[in-house]
């Protein structure tokens, strides 16, 4: 049972018929001139057209990258690029971030900008009132995603924009948990810089977008051909950007059946257990269930989820094999221990009800095993002493 639809989604299989051809016979590069290439060119703008559309912008604001992570990079990197001869010199980051917009610090440092990080609270919401004391007109730009991706909580966004705006900033929001997971559009974010990515949403991997707002400043990371409106160099791939585009173009047709697929889950496990949840329910993605069984540390559970058949994450990062206290859940004020205690279970479109429900049953199965083992390595502590 796939349960980490916020890792990746499969791919659909309307969109690897449609990439199929641009795979093989269709290899024209998009950016020459003759009929090879010009379809090629055709075929990204087709996709562009469906993703700006879908976003609610301008088909020339959206520039197609290889990942979330190289959209939120561009966006950051390229906007402290551009504007490095004003004034504004600080960034500020939310603390609870992807590591894809955190670990631009170091870089931007480099810079020569000062880099802080906006607190988060228990739910990794950003807290507005340390944001709006932490602003002033010396803040280049703001980055606070639209959801997290380890809690699922929703971010106040459009306060997020309206107070950044108000000091002159730039706002950057990484929507990668949430494009085209319910209905908005970039303006109702307010967002200057966007970003999503297309293997959250059954696109392929390897393929992102940014949306640039018209008007907004940024240099490009990478330089050569002038492709991307000379804003992301290198030949574009275009059965991945053809496949974004036709995932993003079926997405609203299929049924969802996250929401029903995570209240069977939670059912499950709080009808035979009393587990504390990090989140509520308010204001969370649909698909998204953390939970944390105090005294077991995530690793053990993955591994014995893993091998009851169950695929779940902890969200956090994963070094040398093990798994490093979660960054969100310590940003959140949760103990080193605690930190290394969170289960990420998320929902797809197509999860079953009765697959959710057996999840449960294992996960409660998983923890009574772990527990019992725990309890057996106590007595027989004892005895030995
Ligand atoms: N931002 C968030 C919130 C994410 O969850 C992810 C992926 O896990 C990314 C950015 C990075 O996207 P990509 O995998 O396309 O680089």
């Amino acid at each position: 049972m796939y349960l980490d639809y916020a890792a990746t989604t499969p791919l659909l299989p309307e969109a690897a018929a449609a990439m199929q051809p641009w795979l093989q016979s269709n290899y024209g590069n998009p950016s020459s001139l003759h009929a090879e290439g010009r379809r090629a060119k055709d075929a990204i703008d087709e996709a562009r057209e469906i993703v700006s559309t879908a976003l609610g912008c301008l088909f020339a604001e959206v520039i197609f990258t290889s990942s979330g992570t190289e959209a939120a990079n561009l966006a950051i990197i390229g906007a402290a690029l551009a504007n490095d001869n004003t004034r504004r010199k600080r960034i500020l980051l939310g603390a609870a971030e992807h590591h894809c917009v955190l670990h631009t610090a170091s870089i931007l440092q480099r810079l020569g900008y000062k880099v802080e990080l906006i607190p988060v609270d228990r739910l990794a919401r950003i807290r507005l009132d340390a944001l709006e004391q932490m602003l002033s007109d010396d803040v280049l730009l703001v980055s606070v995603m639209h959801a997290n991706n380890e809690l699922g909580t929703m971010q106040p966004v459009a306060e997020v924009a309206r107070v950044t705006h108000r000091h002159g900033a730039l706002y950057h929001c990484d929507a990668v948990q949430t494009f085209l997971g319910s209905p908005w559009t970039v303006q109702d974010i307010d967002a200057d810089l966007l970003t999503i990515s297309a293997h959250k949403i059954h696109g392929p991997k390897g393929i992102g977008a940014l949306y640039i707002r018209a008007g907004t400043m940024i240099k490009p990371l990478t330089t050569g051909g002038g492709q991307e409106r000379e804003l992301r160099a290198g030949t574009e791939s275009v059965a991945g950007i053809v496949g974004f585009g036709e995932a993003v173009r079926q997405i609203p047709k299929m049924p969802d059946n996250r929401r029903a697929a995570r209240d069977a889950f939670q059912q499950g496990l709080h009808s035979t257990a009393a587990i504390p949840s990090v989140a509520n329910r308010e204001d969370i993605l649909p698909g998204h269930v953390h939970v944390r069984f105090p005294g077991i540390a995530a690793e053990t559970m993955l591994i014995l989820l893993d091998r009851l058949g169950v695929s779940a994450s902890s969200g956090a990062a994963c070094s040398s094999g093990s798994i490093e206290p979660s960054h969100v859940l310590l940003a959140c004020g949760y103990s080193e221990e605690e930190a290394k205690e969170g289960l990420r279970f998320t929902f797809g479109h197509e999860t079953s009800t009765q697959e959710a429900t057996e999840a449960a049953a294992r996960v409660i199965e998983a923890a009574s095993q772990i527990r019992k083992g725990h309890e057996r390595q106590t007595t027989e502590g004892k005895l030995r002493s």
